[in-house]
């Protein structure tokens, strides 16, 4: 038996190696939060909860011939209205439902957007439920409220005035 062979054997050599290894992680800053107590704040263009406006909504519905799995359903209906004694038509949204229980948050929708009335980059992703037919099909309503969804912490819901995180010219929300 060569010498380093005889070393080999008797100094567990590959003990030290893993605990080399140990010892570089025990002094490491730790990846884990405690969560709930601690949350990890999501990169900007995270997708999360939906954010819907019902104000910027033209109702051209872009976003529901973009979702590739057709969990988008809009309708709508025209109405007269006048301006300076001149009659004109504007459509008028009944029915905006996204079933966000099927969504695979592939943006596709944001993205064909317009108006950017609809968009996921709100930082929020506490919308658990136990029961989730019911919870996850969300109305325009719901989808304002964000009923049954907690908000990131300084995120604020469509209802209360929150915004995409990249507004329409790509500059940062000051809000969120
Ligand atoms: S993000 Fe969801 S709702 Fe939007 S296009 Fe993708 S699957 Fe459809
Ligand atoms: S694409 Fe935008 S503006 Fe058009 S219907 Fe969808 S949410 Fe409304």
């Amino acid at each position: 038996m060569s010498l380093w062979g005889f070393l080999a054997s008797v100094i567990p050599l590959d003990l030290l190696t893993g605990l080399k290894t140990t010892g570089k992680h025990l002094f490491a800053r730790k990846a884990t939060v405690q969560y709930p107590e601690q949350r990890l704040e999501p990169a900007d263009r995270f997708r999360g909860m939906f954010g819907y406006s019902l104000e910027r909504c033209n109702v051209c519905r872009a976003c529901e011939k973009a979702c590739p799995i057709g969990i988008i359903h809009i309708e709508s209906h025209w109405e007269e209205y006048e301006v300076e004694g001149k009659k004109r038509k504007r459509q008028v949204i009944d029915r905006y439902d996204i079933d966000v229980k099927r969504c695979m948050f592939c943006n596709l929708c944001a993205e064909a957007c317009p108006t950017e009335a609809v968009w996921l980059t709100t930082k929020t992703y506490e919308a658990a439920a136990y029961e989730r037919n019911h919870a996850l099909y969300f109305d325009k309503e719901k989808l304002m409220r964000w009923d049954g969804v907690k908000p990131f912490p300084g995120v604020k819901t469509p209802a209360e005035g929150g915004l995409p995180y990249f507004s329409l010219g790509g500059e940062k929300e000051e809000e969120q």
